[in-house]
């Protein structure tokens, strides 16, 4: 075992919703390589697949979990493309730009959709949901996105499944940046598909993502997908019947940080645990910075416990790139605004970031406000 003080300190901490900060001892755990068909690392791959399962479904025999390579958009991707049949629909409630991806993926890959867009400041509407699939039994699949990482709203996902599962519909939700932060039972909700990836609420490094599936759906998708590598059927076949094999080069040193990571997330007391820091940090930033003047740009009930955006302040003094650099001289990266609606930053409060963290934050800010002073 390495002897983590020896480890550099990272000279600023990312206050951004992924790659974030992460342990030294996750880092560490990088520190070796591994045979990727060889048995030590096979059983490192099913162990994470079953704990990923007990994660996040009350029902783990009904689930599965696919570890697939490339960022989270691989994964998204991965699903839109695989589970889909020929003859099917994909329906998009849309709020920002990881709802718009969804339904860009079924344009390219030929897929037949629909978007029921709610605009950047408002929730998903699940009542023009439920007034579509009452009107189009054509549509298969409800495609939504939990938190929507461009703002930092949470969208209601648990109305979403049950109206579509009402109607029959095959459910689909991108997790991406709440799943591990935020309490999910996908087997509560009757979610079919949850995707997610390795470097954001789970603290592990960038590299591969994965999809936990509903068992009884996933077996019907042989032979569905558009993309070879990134045919989530077969992929699962693989790993399943190869006991933790992958079908092309996994990320080895990504996945065996996971592994440390879960652990983390375990010592920490699992996924409550998680929440409340995460909404303790959240509450603590947007308090800090009101007092300083800033303005959210969404409403608390909107608001996510992951990444808040902030709307520009009211002077024509202020510059983001200037408050930016100076940030970072402070020690920590923020995040541009991703939005049309509204001149916005955010500020990301996942990862190895923690309370103390946050009031360095605000004391380091209230020195930055250059703006205010000129
Ligand atoms: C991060 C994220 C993704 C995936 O983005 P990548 O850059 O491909 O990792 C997808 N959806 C949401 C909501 C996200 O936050």
């Amino acid at each position: 075992m390495i002897n983590l003080n020896q480890l550099p300190d990272n000279p600023y901490l990312l206050l951004t919703p992924g790659p974030l900060s992460t342990s030294k001892k996750v880092k560490a755990a990088m520190l070796r390589d591994w045979c990727t068909w060889d048995q030590d690392y096979n059983q490192l791959v099913q162990s994470i697949r079953s704990r990923l399962v007990t994660m996040a479904s009350s029902k783990p025999d009904d689930y599965t979990t696919v570890l697939m390579q490339g960022s989270g958009s691989f994964c998204v991707e991965s699903v839109i493309g695989s589970v889909i049949p020929r003859d099917g629909k994909l329906l998009v409630l849309s709020n920002g730009a990881y709802g718009k991806r969804m339904a860009e993926m079924a344009g390219i890959l030929g897929i037949y959709s629909i978007v029921l867009d709610s605009g950047e400041t408002n929730p998903v509407s699940t009542k023009q949901l439920e007034e579509v699939l009452k009107v189009d039994a054509s549509i298969t699949h409800v495609a939504v996105v939990h938190v929507e990482t461009t703002t930092g709203m949470i969208n209601p996902i648990a109305d979403v499944a049950r109206i579509a599962k009402s109607y029959g519909k095959t459910v689909i939700v991108d997790a991406m940046s709440s799943f591990g932060g935020i309490p999910i039972d996908i087997a509560e909700l009757d979610v079919d598909y949850l995707i997610s990836s390795a470097n954001k609420c789970i603290q592990g490094v960038p590299g591969f993502g994965f999809i936990l599936a509903r068992k009884a759906a996933l077996l019907t998708c042989k032979g569905l997908a558009r993309s070879l590598s990134l045919d989530l059927y077969d992929q699962w076949e693989t790993m399943e019947l190869g006991n933790g094999k992958w079908r092309f080069t996994s990320p080895t040193h990504t996945v065996r940080a996971f592994d440390q990571a879960l652990q983390e997330l375990e010592e920490e007391g699992g996924v409550a645990s998680r929440y409340e820091r995460y909404k303790t940090n959240q509450e603590t930033l947007v308090a800090g910075m009101q007092r300083m003047g800033f303005e959210t740009l969404l409403t608390t009930d909107l608001q996510s416990p992951i990444i808040t955006s902030f709307l520009y302040p009211d002077s024509a003094v202020f510059s983001f790139d200037e408050f930016y650099s100076r940030m970072k001289q402070e020690g920590f990266v923020i995040y541009p605004g991703k939005i049309t609606a509204a001149a916005t930053f955010r500020i990301g409060n996942i990862g190895d970031v923690h309370l103390v963290d946050i009031e360095r934050l605000l004391a380091g800010m209230e020195k930055q406000l250059f703006w205010k002073t000129t």
